[in-house]
């Protein structure tokens, strides 16, 4: 078996994926009897140590946008998937994404918990930093996620999807236990946790339900990701 990890930004009726688009996703995995599981589930999946049932599938969301409160949250509590918001810890409370005290609330639901996705969401091919600067920026979100949240973060996702050896290196320093990618597959035993994969959803309404055939066997995505690489 393998894991589904979705990849969503904002939610609303002027992007990319709306309201109904987004419904229709959870309605497309909950017909394919997807099971939900955290993130700390599928560490300790791919590490050997638990066991999830056959088609597993966990939700996660880039950037922390208000709209994952306004739109994703109230849709997400009619089914029974677990969600991430990565957050960028600079830009909380900044105009179109959320506050703590709705942050808060969310994470009290017990449907959404809350991760780093760096404090200054810098693009790392072009910033070229010192694993110095990266640790700091990795524990500076950290500590403004424990503040607020009285909560350790263990999950990582790399800012526009870009890491390398020294990336890698920075999050197990600095306490990581896993990093989420842009590169798109399912995750199995035996994964490189500072590696996990994930599909990128995008519309129409139909894509998701559509790529579900081939996520949902793992030996043909493994084909489909070897072609797709190519391309
Ligand atoms: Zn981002």
């Amino acid at each position: 078996m393998s894991v589904l990890i979705l990849c969503y930004h904002t939610i609303n009726k002027n992007g990319k994926i709306t309201p109904e688009i987004f419904e229709e996703n959870l309605l497309s995995l909950k017909k394919k009897n997807y099971s939900s599981a955290t993130l700390d589930d599928i560490f300790n999946y791919i590490t050997g140590k638990k066991e999830l049932p056959e088609r597993t599938v966990h939700l996660t969301f880039d950037d922390g946008y208000r709209d994952n409160y306004s739109e994703a949250f109230p849709i997400l509590k009619n089914f029974n998937f677990k969600a991430t918001v990565f957050l960028i810890t600079s830009r909380v409370g900044m105009l179109g994404h959320l506050h703590w005290q709705q942050i808060k609330e969310m994470e009290s639901s017990g449907i959404f918990s809350f991760e780093s996705h760096s404090h200054t969401h810098p693009r790392h091919s072009t910033t070229q930093p010192t694993k110095e600067e990266l640790v700091n920026d990795l524990l500076v979100s950290k500590k403004i996620i424990k503040e607020n949240l009285k909560k350790e973060t263990k999950h990582f996702c790399y800012p526009y999807g870009e890491y390398d050896n020294l990336y890698v290196s920075a999050l197990k320093e600095a306490g990581f236990l896993t990093g989420l990618t842009l590169n798109i597959g399912l995750n199995s035993v035996g994964q490189n946790p500072y590696l996990l994969k994930r599909v990128e959803v995008r519309n129409p309404k139909t894509w998701l339900e559509n790529r579900l055939r081939i996520y949902s066997k793992p030996f043909i995505s493994n084909i489909y990701e070897k072609i797709y690489r190519k391309i």
